[in-house]
């Protein structure tokens, strides 16, 4: 059994959605769980659609009109017959999304964001699985809120191993006794009142990870646009180089440390059941990719990792006290209360600093939150830059033309929160 994950860049449309299938036919020569993420950028207009319906930003029916093009068009050109039964299931998806649409909002932000924006996965589920089965790669379509059971904190639902465990023994892996592919969604989850989770965005491959996890999947594949792991994202850098293999180690901190080319959850239940991830090319199926797996051979190419629109705040004690055990602790209770990822710390007698993403509907919140114990002091729009295996040349290159307002280096990793030097350009 083996799990492959194929995200919204590799289903963005028809040709796309072709070459998956012609990657099924040649690599799953045994039973194979297929997770597939939303149609290339579905889930970021299915957050539109829920800021137009829930704060009135926006049109309503002119982004559902655009999702509903988008989809048909894909579909029209895999499966011509319109009267095949798929097009019935994708009506009825959209019809669902009016009638929610209809209603005034009746729970919080985050409740409706996940039942709408989930859709997304739905739909290409539904169009990948009925165009595999009528091109004759049987296969079933399965809905992965029946297995993948989580708590009800939305958007970043947290999964029951436990019950999930059990769904997936007794009720997915018989599947398998009269089917060799099984195509179902990453991201969503389900509660025990049926309401849909998401596990926050980019969650698809850590879905794909836990039910290697709970199937005991003998390799895990993330088909990505790009050869594999790369030491550097393509978008900021030139002459980047692909890693060929990596320990769970190396990348459970360069997923830390923002690498986005796999999700950072993804790695503990791999790790945890020793389970090699290959992240291949959908381009070049056949190239080699990376490999992570268990192993003491260590990687030691330098890895830059470079995160953009950051915020970098100041917290100072109101009443000139310590920073100390428990001004710490009020502050990580806060930060853990509005869910915000700390990408950096470091702290001085009686200020400590924390660098994370600038999403507002997260730190507006927060800073509320911190300003009533705390003097809060920030700096926006600072770039944070990551290096493992560091070395000064690689150091100096870096943060050239950059002015570095905090630096920080450990034996593998060294970290600097930079502005643009605004003089140099
Ligand atoms: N479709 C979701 C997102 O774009 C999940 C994923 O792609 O992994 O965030
Ligand atoms: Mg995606």
């Amino acid at each position: 059994m083996q799990v492959f994950k194929f995200g919204g860049a590799s289903v963005k449309d028809a040709d796309s959605v072709k070459n998956v299938a012609s990657i099924l036919k040649k690599h799953a020569d045994r039973s194979t769980l297929v997770v597939i993420s939303a149609m290339g950028k579905t889930t970021n207009k299915l957050e539109e659609l829920v800021n137009a319906y829930f704060y009135k930003e926006g049109d309503i029916q002119t982004i559902l009109a655009e999702l509903k093009t988008y989809h048909l068009s894909i579909l029209e050109q895999l499966v011509p017959d319109k009267k095949n039964t798929i097009y019935n299931d994708i009506e009825n998806v959209f019809v669902e999304l009016l009638w929610a649409l209809e209603e005034e909002p009746s729970s919080t932000y985050n409740h409706h964001y996940d039942q709408m924006v989930s859709q997304g996965e739905v739909l290409a589920t539904k169009i990948v699985s009925g165009y595999l089965n009528e091109t004759g790669i049987k296969n079933k379509w399965i809905d992965a809120r029946g297995f993948i059971q989580t708590d009800n904190s939305y958007r970043e639902g947290k999964v029951d191993y436990e019950l999930s465990q059990q769904l997936v023994t007794n009720e997915l892996l018989p599947i398998f006794n009269s089917q060799n592919i099984i195509i179902t969604q990453g991201f969503i989850g389900g509660t025990s009142e049926n309401y849909t989770t998401t596990l926050g965005r980019e969650g698809s491959d850590y879905t794909a990870a836990l039910l290697a996890y709970f199937t005991d999947a003998t390799q895990v594949i993330i088909w990505k646009d790009v050869p594999g792991v790369l030491n550097a994202d393509p978008k900021y850098f030139k002459n980047t180089k692909k890693i060929d293999e990596l320990t769970y180690h190396d990348a459970i901190e360069l997923t830390y440390f923002g690498a986005s080319v796999i999700h950072p959850k993804t790695i503990k239940p791999l790790q945890n059941k020793n389970i090699p991830l290959f992240v291949k090319s959908f381009i070049k199926p056949d190239d080699e990719g990376t490999v992570i797996k268990d192993s003491d051979k260590r990687n030691n190419v330098p890895s830059y990792i470079f995160k953009t629109n950051q915020i970098l705040l100041s917290i100072q004690p109101k009443d000139f006290s310590f920073i100390a055990e428990d001004n710490l602790s009020a502050i990580f209770t806060l930060f853990s209360k509005n869910n915000v990822h700390v990408n950096m710390m470091q702290n001085s007698a009686i200020s400590f600093s924390v660098c994370m993403d600038d999403d507002h509907h997260k730190i507006e919140p927060l800073l509320n939150d911190l300003q009533q114990q705390f003097k809060v002091l920030y700096n926006k729009n600072v770039q944070l830059m990551t290096i493992r295996n560091y070395d000064q040349e690689t150091i100096a290159k870096l943060s050239q033309d950059k002015i570095i307002i905090i630096e920080q280096r450990s034996r593998n990793t060294h970290q600097m929160v930079m502005k643009e030097d605004s003089a140099s350009s």
